[in-house]
């Protein structure tokens, strides 16, 4: 079973985002906030990381760099998930090194859709 990670400050975000990855098939683990992400990130190897931009503390952007710039973690594709829509501020994302983002809300279908380009 492919395991996702899902970093989420937001708990009703954290528990719609689970469920529709298990929907998908993942087995889920969380964080909700980035230095537990990128702690849980090292532990447990997953296959896929959903990461939220907007945290308190060390946001998205820098937990991606992080994970990006450990050997052990550096190939986990993220996907950032976040309220972020400017050009600029979505090429921030992918400049800290996630792969692609979705902005939020999405709905099943859009997540579904993402998520098979990952992991097809
Ligand atoms: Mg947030």
């Amino acid at each position: 079973m492919k395991k996702a990670l899902v970093i989420e400050d937001h708990p009703d975000a954290l528990e719609v985002l689970t469920r529709q990855l298990e929907m998908l098939g993942f087995a889920v683990i969380s964080a909700n906030n980035g230095m537990e992400g990128v702690e849980k990130a090292i532990d447990e190897k997953p296959d896929l990381i959903l990461m939220d931009i907007m945290m308190p503390g060390m946001d998205g952007r820098e937990a991606t760099r992080r994970i990006r710039s450990n050997p052990e973690t550096k190939k986990i594709p993220i996907l950032a998930t976040t309220v972020l829509f400017t050009e600029s501020e979505l090429r921030l994302c992918i400049e800290a090194g996630c792969k692609d983002y979705i902005v939020k809300p999405f709905t099943f279908e859009e997540l579904r859709e993402k998520i098979l380009r990952f992991s097809p």
